[in-house]
């Protein structure tokens, strides 16, 4: 959201998501999918950096969890084993879960404009005299503001009362201005719309079965917890933790890569005693804000938001966001991850459904059987690779750039680049030959060709933490010029110590 007139701090520190995206896909980072045929909403490939920075992301969040997962209340490390399912199952999986039937968003058409709008996300503005009812976007104050100006016949926000489409009668639909609409009463009855992707399994048609890609991973989790208790050694309280694609037929993807239809997710299911899963939910909350401020989130861009008791699925007893502030909701918050106290809910459905006993018998509490409780921890991989990047994304008019990349040196795609100053004959071989040593420890690049300046600038925008420059004095006393990213400040070290200098700066 840019203001019509900056201060220059504003212009300093707003960020233009337009901007961002084109990064992206000047530097390999995300392309649109599709892209040499027009695109395909809703879809993204991850080019070479992308991929490395989903990856480190990834893997991260694989350490946290099942490597070396946390240390727990009683000061030993929990336990947590990892699991990679099908993205499709049997889809009477789905029946049990509830999303088919009820993955839904309620969605309201325009018959004029024929775009389409989840319901719960229109707010009406209802004026106290006989002007229309103006409909608008509710994450979109940039749309609120145009169209009150346009339609708003001189009223400001303060002359409407507000209520969200869901609790607007029916029968008063014909007052309402539909968004991008001239005419009102152009909002259908909002209608059920289902997320789930369908397939068909089998070869020929006639016998073609409907299965479902999977919406989360989840579920994979809840209908191998049997399998994993009986081939592996975990005993209650432990978790199960997945990453993986997702699918949602999202009626209005958008955002860049913050709602797709193919995404990826990384999942824990925690099982433990109903009596503790109220402290273990709490424990969640803090090791799960604790990994975002690891991987680079500024703790005042995060925002815990727990729900209310009016918000919460009937099943949950407790649930809490952790949120974003992407410049596309600056100065609100957008989901990130949401950790959820599931209680038996899953379990129980999945022990209805598939007719297969999912207690669990307890040796520690005197045999008591019991469904276990669930802690859910639910990331999405892919918005955390676009909370990275908005985070990173640096505004700097002080270099040729004009914009860096600030990831944390776990993070970077890149920890290092090699650069011999000139394309000359002893630059180049000692390049090559400080590259081929660290590569075996590190993920870096060695860079050729081009002005050294616009070498500078590619690493800047790429987010690389360090660059070693070979130039005539490495040649004479066996020196190289290190550059720091953020300060762009410039030291010179032994060649034969740059290793342990990387070592050194990068360790977390
Ligand atoms: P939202 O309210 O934004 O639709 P949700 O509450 O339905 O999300 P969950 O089902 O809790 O999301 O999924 C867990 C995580 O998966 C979310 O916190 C988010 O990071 C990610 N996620 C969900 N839907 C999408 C999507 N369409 N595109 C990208 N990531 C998604």
């Amino acid at each position: 959201m840019q203001p019509a007139e900056n201060t220059p701090l504003e212009q300093e520190t707003t960020i233009d998501m337009k901007d961002i995206v084109a990064l992206c896909k000047r530097r390999g980072f995300i392309f649109q999918a599709s892209d040499i045929y027009g695109g395909i909403n809703g879809f993204w490939d991850y080019g070479p950096l992308g991929t490395e920075l989903k990856n480190n992301l990834r893997d991260y969040w694989w350490k946290s969890m099942v490597t070396t997962p946390p240390i727990g209340p009683d000061g030993t490390p929990v336990q947590i084993v990892g699991l990679d399912s099908a993205i499709i199952q049997n889809p009477e999986v789905w029946v049990a879960s509830g999303h088919v039937g009820g993955f839904s968003d309620p969605m309201v058409d325009c018959r004029e404009t024929k775009k389409r709008y989840r319901a719960d996300h229109l707010i009406i503005l209802i004026p106290n005299d006989d002007t229309p009812w103006l409909a608008t976007i509710e994450d979109d104050e940039n749309f609120l503001k145009a169209r009150l100006k346009k339609v708003g016949k001189g009223k400001s926000l303060s002359d409407f009362t507000q209520k969200n489409l869901t609790e607007v009668e029916l029968t008063d639909f014909d007052k309402i201005l539909a968004p991008h609409a001239k005419t009102k009463g152009t909002l259908t009855d909002p209608k059920e719309f289902n997320l789930m992707f369908e397939t068909g399994i089998g070869a020929s048609q006639d016998d073609k079965v409907t299965a479902y890609l999977r919406g989360e991973t989840a579920q994979g989790i809840f209908i191998n917890y049997k399998n994993v208790l009986d081939s592996s050694r975990v005993k209650m309280p432990f978790g199960i933790a997945q990453v993986g694609k997702a699918f949602r037929n999202e009626v209005n993807p958008r955002n860049f890569i913050f709602r797709s239809r193919e995404f990826e997710q990384m999942e824990m299911e925690w099982f433990c005693h109903p009596d503790d899963s109220q402290k273990w939910f709490e424990f969640w909350k803090s090791e799960r804000q604790k990994f975002w401020q690891q991987v680079g989130l500024n703790q005042d861009n995060i925002l815990m938001r727990d729900h209310d008791a009016d918000e919460l699925v009937f099943y949950s007893q407790g649930t809490c966001d952790i949120e974003y502030k992407y410049p596309f909701t600056d100065p609100d918050f957008g989901e990130l991850e949401g950790i959820a106290n599931r209680g038996d809910y899953d379990l129980t459905k999945h022990q209805e459904h598939s007719k297969t006993k999912l207690e669990y018998l307890d040796p520690e509490r005197n045999n008591e059987k019991y469904i276990p409780h669930v802690i859910e921890p639910a990331a999405g991989l892919t918005r955390g690779v676009l909370a990275l990047i908005c985070e990173a994304y640096t505004v700097d008019p002080n270099r040729p750039s004009g914009v860096y990349l600030n990831f944390t040196p776990a993070m970077a795609p890149k920890k290092a680049a090699i650069l011999p100053l000139t394309a000359k004959e002893d630059h180049v071989p000692t390049a090559q030959k400080l590259y081929l040593e660290l590569r075996e420890e590190f993920a870096v690049d060695l860079d050729i060709k081009q002005n050294i300046g616009k070498r500078y600038a590619r690493q800047d925008e790429i987010g690389t933490p360090y660059c070693f420059t070979i130039d005539n004095e490495t040649i004479s006393d066996g020196t190289v010029t290190a550059r720091e990213r953020n300060t762009m400040a410039q030291e010179r070290i032994a060649l034969d110590n740059v290793a342990a200098y990387l070592r050194d700066k990068i360790k977390p």
